[in-house]
């Protein structure tokens, strides 16, 4: 890989390896409930990888594979009793749920100290207030990218393009955090590239494929790809140009190979954090 792109994956199995240390001598292992409802093909390799991960640094996991038909009423339930387990610390439901279930109200019946996605109202108004809790993965993520990748976050120009509420909004606080000045564009932004070309620090988070292109960015910026989206040819790509665009900038994140494997290893990091809360420090 030429210097000035981000290893993801390097980075990522630094994380996990830093995970695997710490707990070798816990008697108890953090233990990781994975819900999935239905047969999303997507949804089915993510959770499958999540396993992997647990197996590899030594984590307790739980696969519950519901059926399509599955009520409203039997997730919830499933839900608090993994709540109510001493041996579950963190529980993930594989987004996207079948039309029948509401998101939002079985996302909130995790207890917040167990939702290592990070998408409780409980932690998402920590985070939005400087209380932070259990962050979300993707964004958790991209911040650490940047630190490890050691670029000094404070005083930087951010532009993030994208403002869901998973990824964009708090990608968005976390740069504020770490006192960047920052800048959230969407699909109504006037004239994106006048945007795009003040930032320092660029984040992508679209779900278009390669839509930001090298006259959008500023020379020796630093690019954010959060995208993951199929080119003409059906090949895993970004929101960035990127053979283009890495041309000119001083660091960019290869899709895949970028963010995709932090926000797993964010997922780890989490489940350990829950786990510490909710022992008293693995005692
Ligand atoms: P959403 O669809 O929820 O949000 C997309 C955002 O992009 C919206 O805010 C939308 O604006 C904005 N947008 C869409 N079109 C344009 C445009 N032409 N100009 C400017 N802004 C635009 O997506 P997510 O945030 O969930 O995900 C974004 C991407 O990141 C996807 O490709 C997804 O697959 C990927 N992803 C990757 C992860 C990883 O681990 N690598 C994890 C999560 C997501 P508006 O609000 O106005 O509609």
């Amino acid at each position: 890989m030429t210097s000035n792109i981000i290893d993801g994956k390097k980075i990522a199995q630094e994380i996990r390896d830093e995970i695997k240390n710490k707990i070798k001598d816990f008697k108890q292992k953090p233990g990781l409930a994975v819900v999935l409802v239905g047969e999303d093909e997507a949804s089915k390799i993510y959770v499958k990888n999540k396993e992997k991960d647990c197996q590899e640094i030594g984590f307790y996991s739980e696969v519950h594979r519901l059926p399509e038909k599955t009520t409203e009423n039997e997730l919830l339930d499933l839900i608090n009793n993994l709540n109510n387990s001493k041996k579950i610390h963190g529980i993930i439901v594989q987004l996207p749920l079948p039309d029948h279930i509401k998101e939002e109200l079985v996302i909130n019946s995790i207890l917040p100290e167990k939702d290592v996605d990070g998408f409780t109202y409980i932690n998402a108004g920590k985070l939005l207030t400087g209380n932070n809790g259990l962050l979300p993965c993707t964004p958790a993520g991209c911040i650490e990218l940047i630190k490890r990748t050691g670029i000094d976050i404070k005083g930087k120009e951010a532009v993030i393009v994208g403002r869901s509420n998973i990824v964009g909004k708090p990608m968005a606080i976390l740069l504020m955090q770490n006192h960047a000045t920052i800048t959230v564009c969407h699909s109504k932004t006037k004239d994106l590239k006048e945007v795009t070309k003040r930032a320092d620090i660029l984040v992508a988070a679209i779900g278009r494929a390669k839509m930001i292109t090298a006259e959008m960015v500023k020379d020796n910026a630093i690019i954010i790809d959060v995208g993951m989206n199929k080119d003409e040819q059906g090949k895993l790509c970004g929101d960035v140009d990127f053979d283009n665009v890495k041309e000119k900038v001083s660091f960019i994140t290869p899709v895949p190979g970028g963010v995709g494997p932090m926000t797993r290893a964010m997922l780890m990091k989490n489940t350990l954090e829950a786990f510490l809360l909710q022992t008293n420090g693995g005692k």
